[in-house]
């Protein structure tokens, strides 16, 4: 059951109820619509080459979805991305056999990379685009309840999309945020939702971040008025975009006051669309003058609700990897209300924020049961195995999305419309709580490992936590961690972890000394306890690196193609180019004299 009704009817109220009251109904029957989904993928798959070699005699259509689910589950195995890889590839190089679906696949997708270090391919079809957009109107209709918004108004989003290419067998490729951004889907929730973006196609798609987020900007305020709301896919865009305008606010004011555009627009289609929008508007720039000589002196604090006063609030992905930059959103955004984004992937939209007036920190997810089949990989850490090695959770048998138990930390699996069978995702989620039958999913990081040095397990959300508790200390110096990275080095013996920090601020050595000690400490895995006692694992080294450093790794990405609405600052990496720009950049080093 899809909301087809809802998503086709008109007129905000009418339609947020269709859309409420639908998910209502699929919630409360969420492990029935499991079931079907998974029927439905694969009678419509049934018979592709990647499912024949275990379906090859089964007859999926007289079978009953219960019977279906459990001979699934029994009979494919779990498969990473490096399974399928090969199967996508030759999709990619022009094979039109049913390799995964039987809808011919024509686009594929490519996922940020950021966080694994590699992009790569994943299938795209209309039901992409479609889940999309209903669960923006699904988030919509439930943030409307507690922040309603005018129809007619406009949406400052700070969205970019990536350049589209063709591969070797002629699929178009591009970021799935790229594909949206060029859909049908996205035309037609603007016309629903009766909001509209401020900026044209020719921003959004002009492949130049800098000038997009230039022009973004210039349009937000030329119709400041109009903004109900400001957003962005991942936190890190708005707060990039925040720091663009502190350096660049005079020459928008200029262009508002005259109706011109700054030479450093240069895309030719990019500056006529700006262009044909904008006229001179005087009072406008000189009151966006006045606001921005104030906020200056308060270090831009409450900066977005004074330049738009009927924005309700900001939203965007603020958890997971996104977390650390919702500080300087807070600080931007003054006392306007965050709110946290949906949580989603390439590979398959999972769940929405029921509740939208929670903190970052608190948000949960409900999965949506009719996207994509689900299945969740139970998983127990295990805080005195030394001899594990790298493995970072003991994993008990999947179980479906009915079976999920609160309290409990699972992987996500997939199985979804584009041709991936019980693809494991990577990320680690606890369930939170149950909305009608469907979880509520907390996200909790990415599965992979990021340091360890020998017994040491340490993961993405260990990492923000101590790098939380060691930059508390700034604050109290008017000093603010801009970004962080790190690196586990095991070329020096013995191995220690490296955290890169760029700041803002002026900040005594001594304290740097103590943030660098106070991180150390605050490692609480046992692995790295006892090896640090026995300096099996060296003192951490805190480098700080020159203002602009990771302008300069996004840069590094964005020229590799990457697409600035799908970026994460990977919080490790032992990529040789990256490390290469940190190390350059690094102006002062510490080592923590934490257990000496
Ligand atoms: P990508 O497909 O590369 O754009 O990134 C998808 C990944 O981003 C997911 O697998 C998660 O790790 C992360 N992600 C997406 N949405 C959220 C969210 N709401 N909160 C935290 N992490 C998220």
């Amino acid at each position: 059951m899809e909301p087809a009704q809802a998503v086709t009817s008109n007129g905000n109220g009418s339609y947020d109820y269709d859309i409420i009251s639908w998910f209502d109904s699929v919630s409360e029957n969420a492990a029935m619509f499991q079931r079907e989904t998974l029927h439905r993928i694969l009678e419509q798959n049934y018979g592709v080459e990647y499912l024949k070699k275990w379906f090859e005699d089964i007859k999926i259509q007289e079978m009953d979805a219960c019977a279906l689910e459990s001979l699934y589950t029994s009979l494919v195995p779990l498969a990473s991305h490096a399974d399928l890889e090969p199967y996508i590839q030759r999709i990619a190089d022009g094979d039109t056999a049913p390799i995964l679906t039987h809808q011919p696949i024509t686009t594929l997708s490519l996922s940020s990379g950021t966080t694994e270090g590699r992009q790569k391919f994943v299938p795209f079809t209309r039901h992409s685009s479609q889940t999309t957009l209903q669960i923006f109107m699904l988030a919509a209709a439930y943030r409307s309840r507690v922040y309603p918004i005018r129809n007619g108004g406009r949406i400052l989003e700070f969205i970019y999309s990536s350049k589209q290419f063709k591969t070797k067998g002629g699929l178009t490729a591009g970021t799935a945020t790229t594909h949206y951004y060029a859909s049908e889907e996205f035309k037609i929730k603007q016309e629903k939702t009766k909001l509209f973006t401020c900026s044209p196609e020719e921003v959004i798609s002009g492949g130049d971040y800098k000038q997009s987020t230039y022009c973004h900007l210039l349009l937000g305020l030329f119709f400041s008025y109009q903004v109900e709301f400001i957003t962005s896919t991942f936190a890190y865009s708005i707060v990039q975009a925040f720091a663009s305008f502190e350096e660049h606010w005079k020459e928008i004011c200029n262009d508002i006051k005259e109706g011109t555009l700054s030479s450093r627009i240069t895309l030719p289609r990019m500056r006529k669309a700006v262009l044909d929008i904008i006229s001179p508007n005087p009072s406008l720039a000189s009151q966006i003058e006045e606001i921005c000589e104030e906020s200056q002196a308060l270090d831009w604090y409450s900066l977005i609700p004074k330049l738009w006063p009927n924005a309700k609030y900001v939203y965007s992905i603020m958890t997971g990897s996104m977390q650390p930059y919702s500080k300087k959103l807070r600080h931007y955004a003054g006392t306007l209300p965050l709110v946290s984004a949906e949580y989603g992937s390439t590979e398959s939209w999972i769940g929405v924020n029921l509740d939208p007036s929670l903190h970052p920190k608190d948000v949960t997810f409900a999965v949506i049961p009719t996207f994509s089949y689900f299945e969740f990989i139970p998983l127990y850490r295990q805080e005195q195995d030394w001899t594990s090695g790298a493995v970072d959770f003991i994993e008990d048998k999947p179980v479906p999305l009915s079976q999920v138990k609160v309290g409990q930390k699972y992987e996500i699996v997939l199985t979804t419309f584009t041709g991936l069978y019980r693809y494991r995702l990577g990320d680690v989620v606890e369930v939170a709580g149950f909305h009608n039958g469907t979880p509520k999913l907390n996200f909790i990081c990415r599965r992979k490992l990021i340091l360890t040095v020998n017994i040491d397990k340490n993961t993405e959300k260990d990492l923000q936590l101590v790098v939380e508790r060691g930059s508390q200390l700034l604050s109290k110096y008017r000093a603010e961690l801009v970004d962080f990275t790190s690196y586990a080095d095991v070329v020096h013996q013995p191995g220690h972890y490296i955290i890169y920090w760029e700041i803002k601020g002026d900040v005594e050595e001594r304290v740097l000394g103590e943030c660098c000690r106070e991180m150390d400490a605050s490692f609480v895995d046992h692995g790295y306890v006892v090896s640090r006692r026995t300096n099996s694992i060296g003192p951490l080294e805190l480098c700080i690196v020159e203002r602009g450093t990771f302008k300069k790794i996004l840069d590094h990405f964005i020229g590799n193609g990457a697409a600035l609405s799908q970026f994460k600052t990977p919080r490790c990496t032992s990529n040789q180019m990256l490390l290469a720009i940190l190390n350059v950049c690094t102006i002062k080093r510490f080592r923590s004299t934490a257990y000496s």
